[in-house]
């Protein structure tokens, strides 16, 4: 049977490429190709530029609350569509469904209400100055670009497209090529919403179109969602036009569980914070610092949790927690990672392995794994995995273990857990991160702004701050008395 083949989405259709090229999507837990997409070539490239400026005088020129309204249904078909969706997702990413059907859809409708609703609510200031007065006006920016990453494929086009398009502006959006499909899904449903032709755009393909796209002299701004070295080729390309940017990159976040800790809660937050999507989260705590007046009962309480509790298998089956990775490149990336752990001296608690489950016996599962005996200097320790990989670590100083959490180029996520209230914040203000938790982990609701301190990152996701990285501010200065001249 043929397998089905996707167009680019643009100018509010899909729409055929000239030169007939195409790419192959397998499904991670399976090995098998699923579906074909087909390149983004010359001319469609050509057509989403100029429906993304028509599109954007369109929809820049509607009052704000209409603008809110046809999000808003937007939002509405992505909770219908829910189960479909988030069986996209999972046939893309191989994360189960128990996630996919919970969360993905979800989170990206949430983004898309939110920003909606805060549409109307963008607003300039006036100033007196003397006799005159002057008022900024915040403008849209033009045609934004996304580029996004594999891990959460709808949530990240989703988190893009909501702020940008409340915010007036026009968008193309480049999926990873990895899980091309959900972006695609989201522009249908933006038109059956009644988004105008052209405002959302979908351009399939890898690193070629992503640069093109970066660098383009049309696009005004670029939201990117991937690793710190892709950012920065990213930064550069957006450099031909001086481009605004958001960049959400990589991380190696450290969680620091105290002596005083509810270990229970500590232990639930370690395997949030490095199983939950098979490991493959950017604000992951990979580094666990452990007070070694608990190291015995928390590593316990872990092994015994994620031996009993963690099932990996076909990802739609309702009981399995513990999907495949994306692809067998990177799973085995991750086993070779683990490779160097045991190499400069790791010692494994659980885990470390290949798996094979029943269920899905070609997919490309990691079993969940937890090296002991870490320092600071090791590979594993150093150097983002992105799957399930959790380097535990111990310490007895409070500026001690502030310091080497803090010693690493990333910056994007940290976490504290400790019944103290004083330290709980002492410590958290010290952390060089951007997205911090106490007594909690991974919790990102859409009203709380995410983006990484240092390498992780530039910029904010979410949040109302968000609505200032999508407009750019106008002064007007409007004179009142007569201009005082020495001509
Ligand atoms: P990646 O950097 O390999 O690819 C990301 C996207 O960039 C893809 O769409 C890819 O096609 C495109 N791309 C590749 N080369 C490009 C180039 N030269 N110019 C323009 N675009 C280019 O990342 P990935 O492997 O897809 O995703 C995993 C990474 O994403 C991890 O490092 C993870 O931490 C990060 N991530 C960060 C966040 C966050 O919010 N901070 C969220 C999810 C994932």
């Amino acid at each position: 049977m043929a397998l089905p083949r996707y167009q680019n989405f643009v100018n509010g259709d899909y729409t055929a490429n000239q030169t007939g090229e195409y790419f192959d999507v397998i499904n991670p837990a399976t090995g098998q190709v699923i579906y074909q997409v087909e390149m983004a070539d010359s001319t469609i490239k050509a057509t989403a530029i100029n429906s993304a400026r028509h599109g954007f005088s369109l929809w820049s020129t509607l009052t704000a609350i209409e603008r809110t309204r046809i999000l808003n249904r937007a939002a509405a078909l992505l909770r219908e569509r829910n189960d479909e969706l988030a069986r996209v997702e999972v046939l893309d990413t191989g994360k189960p469904w128990q996630e996919a059907e919970g969360v993905d859809v979800a989170s990206g409708a949430d983004a898309i209400e939110y920003f909606a609703g805060l549409a109307p609510s963008v607003v300039g200031q006036q100033q007196s100055v003397g006799a005159d007065f002057y008022y900024t006006r915040k403008e849209a920016l033009g045609i934004c670009a996304g580029i996004g990453a594999w891990n959460y494929p709808l949530q990240i086009a989703c988190w893009k497209a909501a702020p940008a398009l409340a915010c007036g502006n026009s968008m193309i959006f480049k999926p990873s090529e990895e899980t091309p499909l959900g972006a695609l899904k989201l522009a249908e449903i933006f038109i059956e919403a009644g988004l105008p032709a052209g405002v959302f755009n979908v351009v399939q393909g890898g690193a070629e179109v992503g640069q093109w796209l970066a660098s383009h002299n049309e696009v005004e701004k670029v939201s990117f969602t991937g690793q710190v070295g892709t950012g920065k080729k990213v930064m550069r390309s957006a450099s031909d036009n001086l481009k605004d940017i958001t960049m959400e990159l990589g991380g190696k976040s450290p969680l620091i569980v105290f002596d005083d800790a509810n270990i229970v809660e500590a232990v639930s937050a370690a395997m949030l914070g490095n199983f939950f999507t098979q490991g493959e989260i950017c604000t992951n705590c990979t580094r666990v610092y452990l007070h070694e007046n608990i190291r015995v009962e928390f590593l316990a309480q872990l092994k015994t949790r994620i031996e009993n509790n963690i099932v990996a298998g076909d990802p739609f089956d309702s009981n399995v927690n513990f999907g495949a990775l994306i692809s067998a490149k990177h799973q085995q990336l991750v086993l070779d990672y683990i490779a160097k752990g045991i190499e400069e001296g790791a010692e494994l608690l659980t885990g470390g392995t290949a798996l094979q489950p029943r269920s899905a016996p070609n997919g490309y599962f990691v079993a969940p794994t937890v090296f002991i005996s870490c320092h600071d200097d090791m590979t594993i320790v150093k150097e983002e995995i992105f799957g399930p990989v959790m380097s535990v670590l111990t310490f007895s100083d409070e500026d001690d273990v502030i310091r080497r959490a803090n010693n690493t180029a990333l910056g994007l996520a940290a976490g504290v857990f400790t019944k103290d209230v004083h330290r709980a914040h002492r410590v958290i203000h010290k952390l060089n991160a951007g997205i911090c938790w106490i007594n909690s982990y991974g919790l990102s609701p859409v009203e709380m702004p995410v983006g990484g301190f240092k390498q992780s990152g530039i910029g904010r996701e979410n949040g109302l701050e968000t609505l200032n990285q999508y407009t750019q501010t106008k002064a007007v200065y409007m004179g009142m008395s007569t201009l005082d001249s020495p001509f």
